[in-house]
């Protein structure tokens, strides 16, 4: 079976033409795809059923994410989704909307996306990396995240305004099917939205960072860094290579000398392990003249044996930063209650239905 949802619009035409379909039935397809959002192909109403049951024929489908749990923040900001892949895969997505400053602008819906099922990358703070390694996603089934949000907000009004890779899973460790979907998003007939609306969060593949720089697009970077020096870095990145921080920051600016976009570094603060004053002076150190943005996350609070610091300490690690010269700031925290760690969601949700049929 092969997913609509996976075809560049280019080769939809390809594919009408092929079944004897004059071109423009593409565009009644791709229309019905991103803005009537079919949960298969028989609601396509814009198109005849003979081509309809053609399709069917053909090995055409619709794989829809089925929701299994939602839970939302108490604010009603943040709204965290259990899917069901095609092949009953649990994954999780999730929204996160921002509401406009006082006088100046503009609501934002943002989408965080998985990109595989689990992780292989063992880090040892995050709920995924501990889950394993089960799969990489479809461009399909990643983009199908997007769109099941899209709908969601479509029937309130509203809109999708940034994407973000940064769910379950290592995105450029699945290179080929991350780039196809980012390639489905923005694509003018697709899903339509700016390159510079989405941002690849990445632990740091070096060779896949000189790769996205070389594809000539204006998506946003941030790197997970975590630490200043290779050996406390590994202890928490255990799949990080020997000269790994050095190798980050020289792929940074090689990202940002290509794209002109600026990088961001992400580093989890974890209380006791990586945000003493001296570890934040190595930080400052490290990135003074570098151009880049650091972007601090306390971490989650029920991230395992790990903890988040105290506020004051989190503010002193920033001061000092800021007075090395760094551009910095502390992530806003959005649905901490419902969130906890990336991945934790389907771990509760899989124990619960476990401990139910055992
Ligand atoms: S932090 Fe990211 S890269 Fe590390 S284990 Fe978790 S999902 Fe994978």
């Amino acid at each position: 079976m092969t997913d609509l949802y996976r075809l560049l619009p280019e080769e939809m035409e390809e594919m009408v033409i092929e079944l004897g379909e004059p071109r423009f039935r593409a565009d009644q397809i791709l229309y019905s795809l991103y803005y009537k959002f079919p949960k298969n192909i028989s609601e396509i109403k814009q198109l005849p059923k003979e081509f309809r049951e053609k399709l069917l024929e053909n090995g055409f489908n619709i794989g829809s994410t089925k929701e299994v749990h939602r839970v939302q923040s108490k604010d009603g900001d943040t709204t965290k989704l259990l899917l069901s892949l095609n092949d009953e895969t649990p994954i999780e997505s999730v929204l996160m909307q921002y509401k406009p400053k006082k006088f100046f602008g503009h609501p934002r819906s943002t989408i965080c996306v998985s990109t595989q099922v689990g992780c292989a990358m063992g880090c040892v703070f995050c709920a995924t990396g501990q889950m394993g390694f089960e799969r990489n996603m479809k461009a399909e089934e990643i983009l199908g995240q997007v769109i099941h949000f899209a709908k969601i907000l479509s029937e309130k009004g509203q809109h999708v305004t940034n994407i973000v890779f940064m769910g379950m899973g290592e995105p450029l460790a699945n290179y080929a099917e991350t780039f196809r979907a980012i390639q489905l998003l923005t694509h003018p007939r697709g899903f339509g939205i700016g390159q510079r609306h989405i941002t690849i969060s990445t632990i740091g593949i070096v060779s896949a960072i000189e790769k996205l720089a070389e594809e000539k697009m204006q998506i946003g970077l941030a790197i997970s860094l975590h630490a200043p020096n290779d050996k406390l870095r590994q202890m928490l990145v255990p799949t990080a290579g020997p000269d790994s921080v050095e190798a980050l920051i020289a792929s940074g600016k090689k990202y940002f000398l290509k794209t002109g976009r600026r990088v961001t570094f992400e580093y989890a603060l974890i209380e006791g392990i990586n945000d003493t004053p001296e570890i934040a002076e190595e930080l400052a150190w490290l990135l003074k003249d570098n151009g880049s943005h650091i972007n601090l996350i306390p971490l989650n609070p029920t991230a395992g044996e790990f903890t988040r610091p105290a506020r004051k300490n989190v503010i002193e690690f920033e001061r000092i930063l800021y007075n090395g010269g760094i551009n910095c700031t502390v992530r806003v925290e959005k649905g901490t209650e419902i969130s906890a760690a990336c991945g934790q969601l389907r771990t509760d949700i899989l124990e619960k239905y476990n401990n139910t049929i055992s």
